[in-house]
């Protein structure tokens, strides 16, 4: 075998480096067995850095400049099934989701399959216009973007059947929790910047909010404002 830089390829990206993957992955609670396929295909090495391909199937985050990373697929996975599972371990089908936080795009890809429209907001521009071109390129079709500060969610497509957060604010954002539809679930790492955080499932029902923990996390923070220019 010598394709390289696609898809397919040699050592990094072969089937046994995957199936490792998926095999930790499955021990570590993630039965989806969709989610689990969704993760097995998609090609994580084609949303780091080159000089880091070699190292895109552990289960580890990684930097992807501007001081963010790529979250560990661990923890995609497991806001992915929060997100979607009911209680029969079926999965739901979103009709409208927001993500929060874009980054390389990654999680945006694992969750799009399972999402009539997906919106994703990332504050760092270049960050944002590169996932766009990469998700272009694997087509992956039914997401918009938007360069803005995700602490005001996206009022103007409200309400979602899924929010998902990828980047921790020390608190729940109210905002966040008036775009969720009946029903709607808010999956979000919420804690001190640098210190312990939770991943929190929050549930819209009919008398108020469910909230269930779902363990302990690390996340880069969640910061106010669109990011100006480069630094
Ligand atoms: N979802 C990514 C992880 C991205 S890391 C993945 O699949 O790997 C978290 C991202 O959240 C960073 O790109 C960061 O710039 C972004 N972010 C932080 N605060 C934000 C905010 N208030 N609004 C939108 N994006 C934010």
């Amino acid at each position: 075998m010598n394709a390289r830089g696609t898809t397919q390829g040699i050592g990094m990206t072969s089937a046994r480096t995957r199936d490792r993957l998926i095999k930790r992955l499955e021990s570590g609670g993630i039965h989806a067995p969709q989610i689990l396929d969704r993760i097995r295909t998609l090609p994580r090495h084609l949303f780091v850095d080159e000089a880091l391909s070699s190292r895109a199937y552990e289960d580890n985050a990684l930097p992807i400049g501007k001081g963010q990373t790529i979250s560990q697929p661990y923890v995609v996975a497991l806001m992915t099934q929060a997100l979607l599972e009911e209680p029969d371990g079926s999965l739901r089908q979103l009709s409208k989701a927001l993500e929060i936080g874009t980054g390389c795009g990654y999680q945006t890809a694992v969750l799009s399959p399972f999402v009539r429209q997906l919106f994703s907001i990332e504050r760092i521009a270049p960050l944002l216009s590169d996932a766009r071109d990469r998700l272009r390129a694997m087509q992956v079709g039914n997401v918009r973007f938007r360069n803005d500060d995700g602490f005001g969610g996206w009022p103007g497509q409200a309400p979602f059947d899924g929010i998902i957060v990828t980047a921790a604010p020390d608190h729940i954002p109210d905002v966040l929790l008036e775009q969720l539809a009946p029903d709607g679930r808010l999956v979000v790492p919420v804690g001190p910047h640098g210190g312990e955080q939770q991943l929190l499932r929050i549930t819209r029902t009919d008398d108020g909010f469910r909230r269930e923990k779902l363990g302990a996390v690390a996340f880069v923070p969640m910061l106010e404002g669109k990011e100006k220019g480069p630094r």
